[in-house]
């Protein structure tokens, strides 16, 4: 998708569904689409923040929202973490595997998986319409696994 086509993607959702379209909603747009990975809400915030752009706090925690109902980002809930999203654009469907003592996502992409959640969404006379697949681990070299769950916590 086009940066001008993910613009209308938002504005027409946010007509359809009669939420304000503000200028700090494209701002906000546009930040995310430029953040790594999987971020958070306060991690976009301070970002923009430090890059002198204006949002309030509430605004990109209400955006994100947002943006995840359109679909331009996924919203990820992994175990007992803040909720985290990512862009949706040019991306293939992945997976995730998190280690519970770091925090560390690894990526992976695996077709045959969603040919199977679709074949048991089918045989259930179900349509899916997305999917997520969380699998929770542990490093197995400790000097590779930073204990640095509680750095979630500062600022
Ligand atoms: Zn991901
Ligand atoms: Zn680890």
């Amino acid at each position: 998708m086009l940066p001008e086509d993910i613009k209308e993607t938002f504005i027409t959702y946010l007509k359809d569904k009669a939420h304000r379209i503000t200028n700090e909603r494209f701002l906000i747009l546009d930040a995310s689409l430029n953040m790594d990975e999987h971020f958070d809400a306060d991690e976009l915030y301070l970002k923009m923040k430090n890059d002198y752009i204006n949002v309030s706090r509430a605004t990109v925690y209400k955006t994100l929202e947002l943006m995840s109902e359109c679909h331009i980002l996924t919203k990820h809930n992994f175990k007992g973490d803040r909720t985290r999203y990512e862009t949706k654009i040019g991306r293939n469907p992945h997976y995730h595997i998190i280690c519970v003592k770091c925090n560390k996502i690894i990526e992976y992409e695996y077709p045959e998986l969603e040919k199977i959640q679709k074949k048991i969404c089918k045989d259930n006379n179900l349509e899916m319409v997305d999917h997520s697949i969380q699998v929770f681990a542990k490093c197995k070299d400790p000097k590779n696994c930073k204990n640095n769950l509680n750095q979630n916590n500062l600022n």
